[in-house]
């Protein structure tokens, strides 16, 4: 939710005509660019690889709800960042006012099993688009030059794990521990170099963990609720007692777009939910949820197993966003609760998608990242 008075579809078709979103085949690109498609006047462009947890169902089956003016409004591209030229060649039909930037390898256990792609999709891909971008912006003009914004998508993971009581912040010192957050916090270096050598403006969100419809199930939620519908074993790392900071994917959205235009450049921004449960937690509410929708004569609870912690596992993420509610005046919309149920009830009914998407991926809901396997 947005306190400011000037509704983003103003700033859009005033400012950001053109709209190159990278990763928008994945969870939170695909949230991105389905709401962008409501807004009137602009060209959204996606820019994605198509990997294992990519998919354009939700985008195309907004299109066709859009009707035959829907090919005006937006393109895909398959392109991967690695590739340099297919990469400038992508910023040059595309040629935005507006890049969000998504497109990354994404889950922590496939970075300690492979963690080269993430090194070559999260850091390499990303100094490809920043070169491209800075190429472009250089040869805008004057006007367009003036609202030119490159918005990087990053993570709180870049910051470690927190002791109790105590809240990441814009001012935390950068601490990754995986190497996906690694590859993450180079990113973000990356990213506020191209501004403070080149002057690229630029703006990075730090977001906690989403939640929401259309998430690749290997994440907690999806594959929580998943395994629990099929009434198979429950695992959760350790004790269960690991907190994660979360937000219901829309409102990631709004932080994200709002922060394009009412956010300073060369800033960076904090955004959470001010929910921090424990993975116990959250996986006992799932099953409540589950044991009201399916009414089973056992109760989910009773799948729930512990299995060996993930090697390095964080501890505690906690978000404080009084940065972003101050200066942009955004605020979450949907509580814990809510956003729970419109999730669990949205993998009861949409298990087709889910099992297409398995299927395409070859995961099957198997633990990744076990060191003693690899
Ligand atoms: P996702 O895995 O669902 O989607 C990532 C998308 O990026 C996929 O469609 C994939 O095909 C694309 N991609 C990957 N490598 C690419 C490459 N080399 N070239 C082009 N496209 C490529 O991930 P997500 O959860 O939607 O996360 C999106 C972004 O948000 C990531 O940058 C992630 O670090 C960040 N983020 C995620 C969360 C979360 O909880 N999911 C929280 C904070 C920040």
């Amino acid at each position: 939710m947005l306190t400011k008075q000037v509704s983003l579809n103003q700033v859009f078709s005033e400012k950001y005509r053109r709209v190159l979103v990278t990763g928008g085949a994945g969870f939170i690109g695909g949230a991105v660019i389905r709401r962008l498609l409501d807004f009137q006047g602009i060209i959204v462009f996606n820019l994605d690889k198509l990997t294992y947890s990519s998919d354009l169902y939700s985008i195309n089956e907004k299109l066709k709800s859009l009707g035959s003016d829907s090919d005006k409004k937006y393109t895909f591209i398959k392109a991967d960042l690695c590739d340099e030229k297919i990469i400038e060649d992508a910023i040059n039909k595309a040629n935005p006012d507006l890049i969000l930037h998504l497109a990354a390898e994404s889950h922590v256990d496939r970075s300690i099993e492979n963690p080269r792609i993430f090194i070559n999709s999260n850091i390499v891909g990303t100094f490809n688009l920043l070169q491209s971008s800075l190429r472009h912006f250089n040869n805008l003009s004057t006007d367009r030059k003036k609202y030119f914004r490159f918005h990087h998508i990053s993570t709180d993971e870049v910051f470690g794990s927190l002791e109790k009581d105590s809240f990441f912040s814009e001012k935390t010192k950068y601490d990754p521990r995986s190497p996906y957050s690694a590859s993450k916090a180079a990113s973000d270096h990356l990213v506020n170099a191209w501004q403070n050598t080149y002057g690229l403006p630029i703006s990075i969100t730090n977001c906690s963990n989403n939640y929401g419809p259309w998430q690749f199930p290997e994440k907690l939620i999806p594959l929580i609720t998943l395994k629990a519908i099929q009434g198979e074993k429950i695992p959760l790392y350790g004790d269960g007692k690991n907190i994660r900071d979360w937000l219901y994917v829309e409102d990631h959205v709004e932080a994200i777009l709002a922060t394009t235009f009412y956010g300073e450049i060369r800033k960076n921004y904090c955004v959470g939910g001010k929910n921090q449960l424990s993975n116990l937690f959250v996986a006992e509410s799932i099953c409540e949820l589950l044991d009201q929708y399916l009414k089973k004569e056992f109760s989910h609870k009773k799948l729930i197993s512990f299995v060996k912690d993930r090697p390095g596992h964080d501890k505690r993420y906690a978000i404080n966003p009084n940065l972003i509610s101050e200066e942009i005046g955004w605020v979450p919309k949907f509580d814990f609760d809510d956003g729970l149920k419109k999730t669990v009830f949205w993998y009861i009914n949409n298990k087709l998608w889910c099992d297409r998407i398995l299927r395409k991926s070859g995961y099957k809901g198997q633990r990744i990242g076990d060191l003693s396997k690899i």
